[in-house]
């Protein structure tokens, strides 16, 4: 079948099933440059994936299984491991098509590679995905533990190639099971010996980024400053915190659940916080005059709709992949004079803050605290100068440069382990691991 792309993620499992596949991979062969399968009847899968102008990057290899019980796809998505195991969540979705479960998977984990190598991290770049059916409830208690067992019995079976996370559609409870399987997986519960929520050192580092902009932008500090805040969820709502902590003017707010927006309202009494329920498509706090735009929601938020109403001098914030087509929106925004820091940059502390979990817990990890620290060659802070200060005297977007910069870091080795990622997954194909 040569369109096994277009297919749902269910029909495609069904097929799988028909040829008694359970598990595969598509590993790119840096010899002949070019993606080889595991089974001859997926190789048509093979050459749409290697055919991928836009999202396929020369990938290492992406795994995949299918589950004894529940029929649900999952996979591992191994882009570059020159600076060490790929690292980066796995996220729980629904897809239309294998299409769009592939891409999503290829850019998320080129994504990571770049978000972990800007961040000076021994980590290469990957991502898990994990397709959900509508067959199955996979609010379901009991279906969650099995799926992320089996999850990491998966990621067991790769030897290490990748190390996987918490994200989108998984919580630290489903970590807890995947680390009943497999010691290759990273944001594990407190009480297990891990570092358990993100969040709080992803806010301090959108915070580092902004007095970056600032400071870049001769504007002086947080003090007096107003800021425009979408989504007050786990970094939003600290976030809000720790920038009244620096001392500035006023925050206007703004989230889609109610409850979260009183419970805010009511903490912060006497502060001038201006706090909206929004309804979903209301771009109000696009419009409002600001020192600091700060996405913290969704993705795609920054298009060609949203960006002619913004009113502020910087865009700084944690929602992963705020511009809806990269390419277009960073030069809309460098034409209108805005300053973005590039997510990938700002929001990098969710996963500094796990990076060394599995090398013992140490309050206020000198290795994590140095990110926040405004002299560390990589900080938040430097990086962002650095960024914004190529951006200016070569007249190119942040994004695109913050890209580049990164590009040339994830292709570094490892200074101990060289491109050992490489060497497991050809030991995988060697091995039939299929
Ligand atoms: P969260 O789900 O706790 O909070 C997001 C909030 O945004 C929710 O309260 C939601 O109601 C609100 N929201 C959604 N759409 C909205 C809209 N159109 N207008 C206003 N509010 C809206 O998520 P989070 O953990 O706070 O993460 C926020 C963003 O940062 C996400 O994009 C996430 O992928 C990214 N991120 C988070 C971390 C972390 O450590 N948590 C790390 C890196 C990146």
């Amino acid at each position: 079948m040569s369109d096994l792309f277009r297919l749902s993620p269910s029909d495609f499992v069904g097929f799988l099933r028909q040829e008694r596949i359970r598990r595969f991979y598509l590993v790119y062969n840096p010899v002949n440059k070019h993606v080889q399968s595991s089974h001859p009847q997926l190789q048509p899968l093979a050459e749409f994936v290697f055919g991928d102008r836009r999202d396929f990057a020369e990938h290492e290899g992406l795994f995949f299984q299918v589950t004894d019980r529940y029929d649900t796809l999952q996979g591992a998505f191994v882009h570059r491991t020159c600076r060490g195991q790929a690292a980066g969540g796995v996220r729980y979705w629904t897809y239309g098509s294998v299409e769009d479960y592939l891409r999503d998977g290829l850019r998320l984990a080129k994504g990571m590679t770049h978000k972990n190598a800007l961040a000076g991290l021994w980590w290469g770049g990957g991502k898990g995905v994990m397709a959900r059916r509508p067959d199955v409830d996979s609010e379901d208690p009991e279906v969650r533990r099995y799926l992320y067992s089996e999850y990491g019995r998966f990621i067991s079976s790769l030897r290490g190639c990748y190390v996987t996370a918490e994200d989108v559609g998984t919580t630290v409870a489903d970590i807890a099971n995947v680390f009943s399987r497999t010691r290759f997986t990273i944001c594990v519960p407190e009480e297990w010996g891990g570092s358990g929520n993100p969040s709080i050192p992803t806010a301090r580092g959108i915070v580092c980024a902004m007095e970056a902009a600032l400071e870049f932008l001769k504007r002086g500090d947080l003090r007096g400053k107003a800021i425009a805040v979408q989504g007050i969820g786990n970094v939003g709502g600290p976030l809000i915190r720790f920038l009244f902590e620096k001392g500035v003017r006023k925050i206007i707010a703004c989230d889609l659940n109610a409850r979260l927006a009183d419970s805010l309202r009511k903490a912060s009494i006497g502060l001038d916080l201006e706090i909206r329920t929004v309804s979903c498509g209301d771009d109000s706090i696009f419009r409002e005059e600001c020192d600091i735009f700060s996405p913290n929601a969704t993705g795609a938020v920054l298009n060609p709709r949203t960006i002619p109403l913004l009113k502020t001098k910087i865009v700084c914030g944690a929602a992963n992949n705020q511009l809806e087509d990269p390419g277009r929106d960073d030069s809309a925004l460098l034409d209108r004079g805005i300053v973005y820091v590039p997510d990938f940059l700002a929001n990098r502390m969710g996963i500094v803050n796990s990076a060394n979990e599995q090398y013992g817990y140490i309050t206020n990890d000198p290795l994590s605290e140095r990110h926040l620290a405004r002299d560390w060659e990589y900080s938040v802070f430097q990086t962002t100068l650095r960024v914004l200060g190529e951006s200016k005297e070569t007249g190119e977007p942040t994004g695109r440069i913050a890209v580049r910069q990164a590009e040339t870091l994830s292709l570094e080795l490892h200074p101990i382990f060289g491109h050992r990622g490489r060497q497991i997954i050809d030991s995988l194909v060697a091995d039939r691991w299929s």
